[in-house]
């Protein structure tokens, strides 16, 4: 057995400078192996990233044959036909109006991008006045300056307070049902007020003095797999188009195919968004990729403009990102991956709610396709989170680690500190009975963590 490196030995800046992780030594379609021999079926993907599993044979041999062919090519002099050809198979017949692509490293550089590339419409179109963003709270879009300014993680934010924010970003209530629907209140009552509260930002803020709202069309790390009630997004687009206030979804962890449909907001009836951005499915781990696709609306405004989208960065479109992306894509068209999420997304539902409905500390059970969390409350009635000290989803996260599945914890669900829960994101091709093995081992794991905490309460 191969001996742990030690926090204090390891050269590398890790997450925790007190716990060394685990090292990988292998991966393989839904299974990671570790340095020490122990298999783990891999139950999120790291935070919803391998979409189609590991170790990819047709993804290895594009990458290595973009790698013999052209490794790099700068973007301000030059293309490369990955690049062409993994954005021409994103906007194949310009779905929902959307006709440009522009791929960076990250979803964070992919909502730095999507925000310049919306102030950039505004002052072209002849509105410099748009100077306010409106996102959501609960809400998680990346790590950068401007991703982390419209985010809305207090945890993550917190050291930057005052130093290191955009101070023209406001934030409104998230579309979270278990916690902000009210009692005996509608799901279409509740769309509405939703939409109402955002209308009333955008006024007290002076509707022309927005630039675009934001929002993860299913909410991904910061609050768990949260689901819009129906109606919302298109009360959203509406109140949006009320004002010219451009529309940014967040699909860097929902799309790529898994909630069911390519474009997670192809389930939120007529809410057209004028930015995209994708990402950790894009790349599916391959390759660090994620992208910002553009409507005509936006781009044809910057065509008639000056031309140039005033951005650009080193590794912009890099030539073996795309063909990895590019790889990963024909992947999930070729074994009709995104059909299948759906379907085994259905059977992974019925079985989470079977065996999770009835348990003490399982609050609510909610997701869509293959993106799926359970939240976990000391108290169901009241839905009273457990006291942070608990940190009851990190220990069902070790539970289910020591026994052979990742699950992906999160924490401040609630309200931003206080809340837990686990996100399940396995690969779109995980097999039945992988998926029947992951419910068995986050319901054995779960398990040992409530009868843990029943002693203590
Ligand atoms: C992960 C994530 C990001 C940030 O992507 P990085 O690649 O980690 O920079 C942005 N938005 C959402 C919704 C995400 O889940």
């Amino acid at each position: 057995m191969e001996q742990q490196q030690q926090p204090w030995t390891s050269s590398v800046l890790h997450r925790s400078l007190l716990k060394q992780p685990q090292t990988v030594a292998s991966a393989s379609g839904s299974y990671i192996t570790l340095g020490s021999g122990r298999r783990i079926l891999d139950g999120c993907t790291g935070a919803a990233v391998a979409i189609i599993g590991h170790g990819d044979k047709d993804v290895q041999a594009a990458v290595m044959e973009q790698m013999s062919t052209v490794s790099y090519a700068h973007t301000l002099t030059f293309t490369t036909d990955s690049a062409e050809h993994l954005a021409d198979m994103l906007l194949e017949g310009r779905p929902y109006g959307l006709c440009k692509a522009y791929f960076v490293c990250s979803g964070s550089e992919a909502m730095d991008s999507a925000l310049k590339l919306a102030r950039q419409y505004h002052v072209e179109n002849g509105q410099p006045g748009r100077t306010r963003l409106v996102a959501r709270r609960q809400a998680y879009h990346g790590n950068t300056i401007g991703a982390m300014s419209v985010g809305s993680n207090l945890a993550r934010r917190a050291p930057y307070e005052g130093a290191l924010l955009l101070d023209n970003v406001s934030h409104v209530s998230p579309a979270y049902g278990y916690r902000g629907q009210l009692h005996g209140e509608t799901e279409a009552a509740y769309a509405e007020r939703l939409v109402d509260e955002l209308d009333a930002e955008f006024r007290s803020l002076g509707p022309a003095t927005v630039m675009a709202f934001v929002a993860e069309p299913v909410g991904g790390a910061t609050a768990g797999c949260i689901t819009a009630p129906r109606g919302y997004f298109e009360g959203v687009r509406r109140v949006c188009d009320k004002y010219g206030i451009l529309l940014i979804l967040d699909e860097v962890m929902c799309g790529s195919g898994r909630t069911g449909t390519y474009f997670a907001f192809a389930q939120e009836g007529d809410a057209r968004p004028d930015l995209l951005m994708l990402g950790k499915g894009l790349g599916g781990g391959y390759a660090p990729i994620a992208g910002v696709l553009a409507h005509e609306r936006v781009i044809d405004v910057v065509r008639r403009g000056t031309g140039t989208f005033v951005h650009g960065h080193t590794y912009q479109a890099h030539p073996v990102s795309c063909a990895a992306a590019l790889a990963v894509q024909k992947v999930l068209r070729r074994d009709d991956l995104v059909s299948q999420c759906a379907a085994k997304g259905a059977t992974l539902e019925a079985s989470l709610r079977s065996v999770f409905g009835g348990r003490r500390y399982v609050g609510d059970v909610r997701g869509r396709g293959l993106f799926w969390a359970l939240e976990f409350v000391q108290d169901k009635e009241s839905k009273q989170p457990f006291e942070p000290a608990v940190r009851f989803a990190s220990r069902v996260r070790d539970e289910a680690q020591a026994i052979g599945l990742a699950v992906y914890p999160g924490t401040g669900t609630a309200d931003g500190f206080n809340g837990d829960h686990v996100v399940l994101a396995p690969p779109l091709n995980i097999s039945g009975e992988d998926l029947a093995l992951l419910v068995k081992l986050l319901e054995e794991a779960y398990g040992r963590v409530e009868r843990d905490v029943e002693q203590w309460l």
